[in-house]
């Protein structure tokens, strides 16, 4: 089907959307992101998401392109547009085009870029892949030192993802100094003896929208959390292991580097993490 996208001010069928070969995020990867997910036609702390965006934007010293209300307008327009009920939308402001390219940026007046778009997933909520749980490997950390800024320097964690695949797994957690900082495109959690085990927040990683709900949601539910820096022969003695992201919500790990945890299947403190999570999120969607 044709989706509806927003790029630069206007709605428009996805194959009449352009954008200049002179914006920065093409060229430089001067643009940040963020990727809301939409449950029953919903939008998932969308507030949360707004919040993240305006700090990438100022950290990188760049323009908003509009007001979170706009924003917001935007998102539910084109989740009804398109009819999304379960989905995501994908959002990425760059820095824009003065019609050249500089490694300097262009003056302070250059209009950012925007682009919205929808991704259709009717399986988000209930997906197959959370039920069997993910395996993973573990490679070396080669970012750059500001994963704090959600940017569209993806190219690494891309080249993860392709070295789990080749080794009939699903996903990278990556490792820097002999400690796990996080997954390719998520947050890394173990649980050992009922305690949950995850980095604490800095520069090293992001800090992701979805932890956060769930951390909160674990303290609730009485769970113990440790925000501390582990390792990656810790997490393969845990009882159980997940990762969050706004796009698999809660995904059970059951398999860390061909050492399989527990009985192989995703551990019930996991399982009961990502209903809740899902409930809540339900409940308070926009
Ligand atoms: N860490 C990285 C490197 C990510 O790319 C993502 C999501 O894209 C996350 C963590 C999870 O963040 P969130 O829960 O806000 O989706």
């Amino acid at each position: 089907m044709m989706r509806t996208v927003f790029v630069n001010g206007e709605y428009l069928p996805e194959d009449e959307a352009k954008i200049s070969i002179f914006d920065r995020g093409f060229l430089m990867a001067d643009a940040v992101y963020e990727v809301t997910s939409v449950l029953d036609g919903k939008l998932i702390d969308f507030d949360g998401h707004a919040v993240r965006l305006e700090r990438s934007l100022r950290e990188l010293d760049m323009a908003a392109p509009c007001s979170k209300d706009e924003l917001l307008e935007i998102h539910r327009k084109l989740v009804e547009e398109n009819g999304i009920v379960e989905g995501l939308v994908y959002l990425q402001v760059t820095r824009g085009s003065d019609g050249d390219r500089d490694f300097a940026f262009p003056d302070a007046d250059t209009k950012p870029g925007i682009v919205l778009f929808t991704q259709n997933k009717p399986n988000l909520a209930d997906s197959p892949a959370s039920k069997k749980g993910a395996k993973i490997i573990s490679i070396d950390d080669i970012r750059w030192g500001r994963r704090d800024i959600k940017t569209v320097q993806l190219l690494y964690p891309s080249m993860g993802k392709m070295m789990a695949k080749k080794a009939g797994c699903d996903d990278a957690w990556m490792v820097e100094d002999g400690y796990v900082t996080e997954g390719t495109s998520n947050n890394a959690y173990f649980i050992k003896n009922g305690t949950i085990v995850t980095r604490p927040l800095s520069t090293d990683i992001l800090h992701g929208i979805t932890r956060k709900a769930v951390l909160r949601l674990a303290e609730e539910a009485q769970m113990q959390i440790e925000e501390r820096l582990f390792t990656i022969d810790e997490a393969k003695e845990a009882d159980e292991a997940f990762t969050t992201s706004a796009s698999a919500f809660v995904m059970p790990v059951v398999e860390i580097d061909g050492v399989q945890l527990g009985d192989g299947t995703p551990g019930p403190i996991a399982k009961r993490l990502r209903e809740i999570y899902l409930d809540e999120s339900r409940k308070t969607a926009i």
